[in-house]
């Protein structure tokens, strides 16, 4: 299958959630901000500029939005192994899927273009995807480089929120696990992008929270330049008992209180 194929492909599943396509020619934030469908005003702090429309939900709670951002950025840094990052990144802020359409041609809640330093989220009435995860993609891919897999990419971006829809990573895992909802290793590593990113994504974030945590930074840039091909160079340990070691660790969170009905669509 060619790339540009391939991209398509992965679009279809993934219009509810942050996107891991490349495109070829997204446009640039000089041309989004020259776009007359939209009113922008703009705000900045020591690490960030910020992108909304007048009178937006964004708008509205700039403040907010701000102080989220600034008191969770040295955290994100360190998650990335890093003490400083520059130049500041454009966070960039929409009303709602629709208008991530108008953009970017297709619905999201959010992305990332790490090459222009730049990422899009919806903040919205109906949505709010004000995370760290776009913007984790953008330290990630520009200190880190070309990641190798969508899971160790996806997988470091959820857990740098450590949470998914207000759970706890491992917690979900374990429901997941509970349901017979899990993805193997073997199909999350080689073919992510065909499952329910409302399960592969916090499945992912839970396995890379695992290896970091347990194996530490050094581990997860070894997956990530290489994959999970590497995984006993990576941690010492081989990915069949790796995956077991998860298994163990994910079944002390109890998932008996997790109310989640995202796990029926393949
Ligand atoms: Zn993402």
């Amino acid at each position: 299958m060619n790339n540009i194929f391939r991209y398509i492909i992965l679009s279809l599943f993934l219009f509810s959630g942050c996107s891991l396509i490349k495109e070829m020619f997204p446009p640039s934030p000089e041309n989004i901000l020259r776009n007359n469908d939209f009113n922008w005003e703009k705000d900045s702090s020591d690490n960030f500029y910020y992108y909304f429309e007048t009178n937006s939900t964004a708008s509205n709670k700039i403040g907010k939005i701000k102080s989220f951002l600034e008191s969770n950025y040295a955290d994100l840094l360190k998650l990335n192994g890093i003490n400083l990052y520059q130049p500041k990144i454009k966070f960039f802020m929409l009303e709602s899927k629709e208008k991530m359409e108008l953009l970017f041609g297709y619905k999201t809640n959010g992305k990332s273009i790490p090459k222009d330093n730049a990422t899009y989220s919806v903040i919205g009435k109906k949505t709010n995807a004000l995370a760290m995860h776009e913007i984790c993609h953008i330290i990630s891919n520009n200190v880190l480089g070309d990641w190798s897999e969508s899971w160790i990419n996806e997988g470091l971006a959820v857990y740098s929120d450590n949470d998914w829809h207000g759970y706890n990573l491992h917690q979900l895992s374990n429901y997941f696990l509970e349901k017979d909802k899990i993805i193997s290793f073997k199909e999350l590593f080689n073919n992510m992008g065909s499952y329910n990113s409302l399960i592969s994504y916090p499945e992912a974030g839970s396995i890379v929270k695992y290896i970091y945590e347990k194996y530490g930074l050094e581990a997860i840039k070894i997956l990530w330049k290489e994959g999970s091909e590497s995984m006993r160079k990576a941690t010492g340990v081989k990915l069949e008992d790796l995956e077991s070691e998860w298994k163990e660790e994910i079944k002390k969170f109890s998932a008996q209180n997790v109310k989640y009905n995202r796990v029926s669509a393949k």
